[in-house]
């Protein structure tokens, strides 16, 4: 009889990215609790309970759970629903140049796509989001940017968030740069480098020497990569001298505190509570794939959240945490209701712009990106080329080079020597959402960024593409004779950039904001300690948290946001103590 049960709430679903046939549930309430010989099979050493429990061991919750670890005496449990990477780790995750064939890769991704993008011709995009150790800095492009001090300033004036300002915030940026080392990769050897350059000079842009350090970021500059010059990856199919650096080799591999557990290959798939009297975490739930049963684990201390700005939000409404008229609408019984989890959305923008030559053979780019970016200003409304001189806004356009012969590269072959400008579009006014749509936590929720869907967005991106031209015509790039074969020379006038636009923009990997530092009522996350607000024992540490979009990539956001968080922490614990004492 049980069996019957059983069966009855197992399904089987086609796997929307293929046709791998997989066993599901229909509601974590239904899945079995690992018997004990599962439990001993999987290997795991999972104890009862852990004092504090951090899910996700991506950029941000490398960086909290470790920093916790070194500085409380704490039994700390880290779970991580992908793979561990380590020491005889394929060259594609340590190598930075091969960062798409990472992408590409079935195993280490989650493969999230987004709901048909309206303004986009209903076109559906695929996110990248790694899965294993690192998170999403185990693939990306390794960009390190800070974002100027100006939008640190902004978060505190305009956003609510109380003592986040580029005084609290640069000493964490310092400090985690100390243990990264973040580089410039050299510039390449046929003067392409320095052709952009000079293209930016003559086409009025002032050289920024140091984007990190200063209150804008305004001109072009030397590309920062959160890469190491060490590397040896001197692999057959790139010539990489680096390797990448992620906050997880650097903090819990370097230091491996005795104190911390990490388990990988769970997924941790909601929460349970105790009412006391404010909802407070109790016991966390982890799916083992293998085993199709689930561990509970209970929370003496607390838990954090560290699952990425898709996940958090999930796993959050999963657990009851949300607005409550839709979580009823689910059959989910409310927790708490945070009408601000999952909305807020904010993503960059790009599109890739692709000029090609006959006349000079054009190397792969020794990372992945060439080192050289530009940073430009766009207030404009109308059709004309970005604003470049610095009166304090901040920047929105980030200029990216590479080669079209870049590994994972998808160009026809006569488009691969060329070179590639791949504007992002950063301060975008479009804001989506990320929703359950059912019970199952083994389903991606539906994830809608809304691109382009306020029309200034469009007007940047068209700006975007007539800087590109604009550069492309410096008499730097003349030996080059470039022939412009994206979008092309079909596509002049507004209404036909918007086409074209709407046909080629895609994501900037730029995920943020979807359960929000602040004190307004849709705030989720309370920024003087990190907790959700409402409910007990539950912090959110990674890029969900941050309120607005900024101008930078988000990687170095998060580190900062991590190691500043932690401390929080600590001093809170610290206190306590002392109280106590
Ligand atoms: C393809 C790509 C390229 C990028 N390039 C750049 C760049 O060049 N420069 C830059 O600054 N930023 C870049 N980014 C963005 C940057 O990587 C992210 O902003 C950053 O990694 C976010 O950190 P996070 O800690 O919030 O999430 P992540 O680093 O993604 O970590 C989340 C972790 O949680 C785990 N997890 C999720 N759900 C669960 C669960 N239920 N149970 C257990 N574990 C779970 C995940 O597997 C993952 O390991 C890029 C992102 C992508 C996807």
């Amino acid at each position: 009889m049980q069996i019957n049960i059983f069966l009855v709430y197992v399904l089987i679903h086609f796997d929307v990215h293929g046709s791998r046939l997989e066993y599901s549930y229909a509601a974590r309430h239904d899945i079995p609790i690992c018997s004990l010989a599962q439990r001993s099979a999987s290997n795991t050493h999972l104890q009862e309970s852990y004092d504090v429990i951090v899910i996700g061991a991506g950029a941000a919750g490398s960086i909290v759970s470790t920093k916790l670890a070194t500085a409380l005496d704490m039994k700390i449990l880290l779970v991580e629903a992908g793979i561990q990477t380590g020491s005889n780790d394929n060259e594609n995750i340590t190598d930075p140049a091969l960062w798409l064939n990472v992408v590409h890769n079935d195993t280490l991704e989650w493969h999230f796509t987004t709901v048909a993008q309206t303004a986009l011709n209903n076109r559906t995009i695929n996110l990248g989001f790694a899965k294993g150790t690192g998170g999403s800095a185990m693939h990306n492009a390794m960009g390190y940017v800070r974002g100027g001090q100006r939008w640190m300033d902004a978060w505190e004036m305009n956003e609510g968030v109380v003592n986040w300002n580029s005084e609290t915030v640069i000493p964490y940026f310092d400090a985690v740069e100390e243990i990264l080392r973040v580089v410039y990769p050299a510039n390449d050897t046929q003067g392409l480098v320095d052709a952009i350059f000079q293209a930016a000079r003559t086409a009025g842009f002032p050289y920024n020497p140091s984007y990190n350090h200063g209150p804008d970021m305004l001109g072009m500059a030397n590309f920062v990569m959160s890469i190491n010059d060490v590397g040896t990856n001197m692999t057959q199919q790139a010539k990489s001298m680096y390797n990448r650096v992620t906050s997880y080799q650097k903090y819990l591999q370097a230091l491996q505190p005795a104190n911390l557990q990490l388990v990988t290959g769970l997924q941790v798939i909601g929460f349970n509570f105790t009412n006391d009297p404010l909802p407070t975490v109790d016991h966390v739930e982890l799916y083992s794939e293998e085993y199709q049963c689930k561990h509970s684990v209970a929370v003496e201390k607390e838990l954090i959240l560290s699952a990425g700005t898709i996940n958090t939000p999930k796993l959050l409404q999963l657990s009851g945490i949300g607005n409550a008229t839709y979580l009823k609408s689910l059959g989910i019984e409310v927790v708490k209701d945070l009408p601000g989890v999952g909305i807020n959305l904010r993503d960059d923008v790009v599109v890739n712009l692709v000029y090609t030559t006959d006349f000079v053979e054009i190397e792969s780019p020794p990372a992945s990106f060439l080192s050289a970016v530009l940073f430009a200003v766009d207030n404009s409304t109308t059709q004309q080329v970005p604003y470049v001189d610095g009166t304090g806004s901040l920047t929105n356009i980030e200029m990216l080079f590479s080669t079209g012969n870049m590994i994972g590269n998808s160009w026809p072959s006569d488009w691969q020597n060329s070179l590639v400008l791949s504007p992002n579009i950063q301060q975008c006014k479009s804001t989506g959402t990320v929703k359950i749509e059912n019970l199952n936590p083994l389903i991606a929720p539906a994830i809608d960024p809304a691109y382009l869907s306020v029309e200034s967005d469009f007007d940047r991106v068209i700006n975007s593409i007539l800087l590109s031209r604009k550069l492309l015509s410096q008499p730097s790039f003349a030996k080059w004779n470039f022939r412009e074969v994206l979008p092309g020379a079909n596509y002049q006038t507004r209404d036909e950039l918007i086409e074209w636009i709407r046909g080629n923009a895609t994501t900037g990997f730029h995920y943020i904001g979807t359960c929000k530092m602040g004190t307004d009522p849709l705030a989720v996350v309370n920024p003087t300690d990190m907790k959700v607000w409402g409910v007990e024992r539950l912090r959110i540490i990674d890029a969900s948290v941050a309120p607005s979009s900024f101008s930078a990539n988000t990687q170095s956001l998060v580190y900062a946001v991590a190691a500043r968080a932690a401390d929080l922490i600590v001093a809170e614990y610290r206190q306590k103590q002392k109280l106590h004492d």
